[in-house]
Parts: C-alpha cells; structure tokens; sequence
C-alpha cells in the first residue's frame, strides 16, 4: 500500500502559512525558502506547492506544467544567488534509505562553496 500525505508535516505548515519561511522566490507551482539548518553557504529548498511526498509521487502525478516549473525555479534561484558559475549540487532525499525527513518533495541547492565529493563511501550491506 502506498504511503499517505501527512498534511501536518512542516512544509505543508510553511505553505499555508502557519510558520513563517525565509522565502526566496514563488511562482503558482513552487516555492523556494532557506534551509532553517544550512549545511552550505548556500542552501534552498524548493518545494513543489501541491501535496506530493516525494519524488516518486512527483513524477507520477504532477503535470508538465509544474515538472518544468520546478526545474525552471532550480535554475533561477541558482541564476539569483549567484552560484551558477562557480557550480552547486541539487538533490532530492527519497524515503527511508535516502533519508527523508521532511515528508513533502523538496530538492535541495547546496552552493557558494567547493562541495566536497557527492556523499561518503558506503560500506555494502
Ligand atoms: P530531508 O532530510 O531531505 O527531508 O531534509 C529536510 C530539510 O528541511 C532539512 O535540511 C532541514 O534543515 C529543513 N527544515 C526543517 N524544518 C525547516 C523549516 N522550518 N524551514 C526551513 N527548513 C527546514
């Protein structure tokens, strides 16, 4: 059975404005806001507006339009912040092995600073 959208999680509360965001840019689709907890120089989330979980449920039920919307704010906010020379990392944490914590699509754009490798090597298990 598929896993339900929790609307009480933290960024359902940002997007109806219950908290309060650091916000960076909007359009109808997304939203993007500061990391509360930057790992970068530099770290955005963007936030897709309606009620998905993750990137799975993403790619199944949203529209072109705001599949392209998503990707086009990415682009932007890197353009904004002045990262898109020097290079950034977006990534997208999916369920229990990518980590999830926040149960509500997100990518992050990590920048404005050398990055390091993509993430540690594992032990395979
Ligand atoms: P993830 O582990 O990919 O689900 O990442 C969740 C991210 O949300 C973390 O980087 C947190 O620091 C961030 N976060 C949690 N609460 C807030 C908040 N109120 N405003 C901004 N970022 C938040």
């Amino acid at each position: 059975m598929s896993e339900k959208y929790d609307s009480n999680n933290i960024f359902a509360k940002i997007l109806r404005k219950e908290i309060a965001c650091n916000k960076v840019y909007e359009t109808n689709y997304s939203i993007a806001f500061r990391d509360i907890n930057a790992r970068a120089k530099c770290h955005i989330l963007i936030v897709p507006k309606k009620a998905y979980i993750s990137l799975n449920d993403f790619s199944i039920k949203a529209s072109n339009e705001e599949k392209a919307d998503i990707f086009s704010v990415i682009s932007w906010v890197a353009e904004n912040e002045n990262i898109k020379e020097s290079g950034y990392r977006v990534l997208t944490n999916v369920g229990e092995h990518g980590h999830q914590e926040v149960k509500h699509l997100h990518f992050h754009l990590l920048g404005g600073q050398p990055l390091g490798g993509m993430i540690k090597k594992l032990e395979i298990i």
